[in-house]
């Protein structure tokens, strides 16, 4: 019996009629295409995106390399050399971050005592070459000097729900 009913369902090309009556309602229905990239979706404050480097209002790196940002990556993506300076503070030789082995996960941030490393909402960068996802100490702060003022107001959303 079911195959019969079958038979007559694809004769009367019923599917072929269901599948063009689903298309049609989705063709006068609002559209949700997003014509990127002239326009964009909103997104969170919380994003992690491009990392960067933060300096202290004085000029002065917020970094003190403590490590624990390199230490806590679970990519080993991070890699950082550091030396006395001559006033006896700690600061970087070398912070690098190779953005082809980071996954994003947020937790260099998270560690950071001082709010130094931090992801910022930029998601349109690429690389042509694999030495381009090396982001170096001075890509870093450039980064960081660049976006300062929007890392500033993210930071200060985020306490407000702490
Ligand atoms: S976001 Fe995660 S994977 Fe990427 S550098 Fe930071 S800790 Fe490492
Ligand atoms: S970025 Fe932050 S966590 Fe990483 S070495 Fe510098 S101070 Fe320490």
């Amino acid at each position: 019996m079911t195959t019969v009913v079958n038979y007559f369902k694809s004769l009367l090309l019923i599917e072929l009629c269901k599948g063009l009556l689903l298309t049609g309602r989705y063709l006068f229905s609002r559209k949700i295409t997003v014509q990127y990239p002239d326009e964009k979706t909103p997104y969170s404050h919380r994003f992690r995106g491009l990392h960067a480097l933060r300096r202290y209002a004085n000029g002065e790196e917020r970094c003190i390399a403590c490590k624990l940002c390199e230490a806590v990556c679970p990519a080993l993506a991070i890699t950082i050399e550091a030396e006395p300076r001559s006033d006896g503070s700690r600061r970087t030789t070398r912070y690098d971050i190779d953005l082809a082995k980071c996954i994003f996960c947020g937790f260099c941030e998270e560690s950071c005592p001082v709010d130094s490393i931090v992801e910022t909402r930029v998601y349109e960068y690429h690389g042509e070459s694999r030495g381009d996802l090396l982001m170096t100490k001075e890509k870093l702060l450039a980064v960081g000097d660049k976006l300062e003022q929007q890392i500033a107001a993210d930071r200060a959303l985020d306490a407000r729900y702490r």
